[in-house]
């Protein structure tokens, strides 16, 4: 077993080993500008895109034109939000949540800088979105509502099915950033208008990621450049990372299969943590997928924490709040006073996760968070 533990793939995954594979051998041989119509190499180099197009056509049951390819799911949001509400002359009303990942979040202040008035919904405290709020929310103007599918930290699975209906209902444009549902839930259909999704949490490399416009929504170019992605993404395709993409779609039925043995061992880890801890303990999500294990500890210094729990590779929310020492939005917006947040983890399972982890980890975690308590003088 190799320490620390890796327990972040909701931050990032390892490469899986048919991706590794493809990609070797694609940086090896196939290195052409797929945009070069004239020989081989760029043809070679477009085949490699057309295939994992069809790939997510056939999974999204969506049309060629639909998929566009960015840099992640940061660039998708961006463009899903940024380009679907281009076409309105005035700005009107959005509607996102408070615990939306800062890749919505901050394109939202960004838009209510341009004007646009933005009403962000609450969730409780084990992270249920308020759904009579969001429809109270609604006015004559609301253009879009972005609600993500699963939650980054909390891992809290949000009812599509049941905003989708409502924005139907509206004639609202439904964004939903499904970065963190992919490959763990299977998809309902219909789908959001927009979602976006992300390559590196699905065992592809950093650096890739969609755009899904399941509904042929308009969307204006934010950038600026050649005609790459119907000139929605401008710039020369990264082939073998939409490749490795397209690699990652087609093992998502792999990823499914591994679902039922990560909620048991997640079952397991609870037990033990609330057995080990009682009172100060409290589990942070309620209706979350097994891949995310989010708790809070009563009273206890979080960077001492951190430090003594060395053999695992935890974070205490989303790890791009990590370097700024806050505590996490998202425990803030459910009420958590700021050392509960701070002294929460965030434990992430994956397809890698072994029985074998698990086992040291039911009983190294508690141990130590059980030490540190008894050494603490108040
Ligand atoms: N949305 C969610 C829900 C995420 O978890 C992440 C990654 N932390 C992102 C967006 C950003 O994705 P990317 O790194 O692909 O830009």
């Amino acid at each position: 077993m190799d320490f620390p533990i890796y327990f972040d793939y909701a931050a990032s995954c390892p490469i899986h080993p048919t991706i590794l594979d493809q990609l070797n051998l694609s940086l090896k041989s196939n290195f052409g500008n797929a945009g070069s119509d004239f020989h081989y190499y760029g043809w070679k180099a477009d085949e490699t895109i057309q295939k994992a197009r069809m790939t997510f056509q056939h999974y999204f049951k969506v049309k060629n034109s639909n998929i566009i390819f960015t840099s992640g799911a940061t660039e998708a949001n961006n463009l899903a939000l940024m380009g679907s509400l281009k076409k309105f002359q005035k700005p009107g009303h959005i509607i996102s949540s408070q615990i939306e990942h800062k890749a919505v979040l901050e394109v939202f202040f960004e838009l209510e800088n341009q004007g646009w008035e933005i009403s962000l919904i609450d969730h409780d405290k084990n992270g249920e979105l308020n759904l009579d709020q969001l429809k109270a929310a609604i006015k004559e103007n609301t253009r879009l509502i972005s609600i993500m599918w699963v939650n980054n930290e909390l891992g809290t699975i949000n009812p599509i099915q049941e905003i989708r209906k409502i924005c139907q209902n509206h004639q609202i444009i439904f964004h939903s950033d499904f970065t963190q549902g992919i490959g763990k839930l299977p998809l309902e259909f219909p789908l959001p208008d927009l979602i976006s999704l992300s390559g590196h949490k699905l065992y592809s490399p950093k650096g890739i990621g969609a755009l899904i416009n399941v509904s042929s929504i308009e969307i204006q170019p934010i950038w600026k450049g050649g005609s790459q992605e119907f000139g929605l993404r401008p710039g020369t395709s990264p082939h073998f990372l939409i490749e490795a993409m397209g690699k990652s779609i087609e093992l998502i039925p792999q990823f499914l299969n591994r679902v039922n043995q990560l909620s048991e061992w997640n079952k397991e880890l609870v037990f033990e943590l609330k057995s080990a801890l009682g009172d100060n303990i409290t589990f942070n999500s309620f209706n979350s997928i097994p891949h995310i294990l989010n708790f809070s500890l009563k009273n206890l210094d979080y960077e001492k924490l951190f430090l003594r729990l060395n053999k695992l590779a935890i974070t205490n929310g989303s790890a791009c709040n990590f370097k700024t020492k806050k505590p996490s939005h998202v425990l803030r917006a459910l009420g958590y006073p700021e050392q509960d947040a701070l002294s929460s983890i965030r434990l992430s399972l994956g397809i890698f996760t072994t029985k074998e982890e698990i086992e040291f980890t039911k009983i190294y975690l508690p141990k130590i968070i059980n030490e540190l308590y008894n050494e603490r003088v108040d």
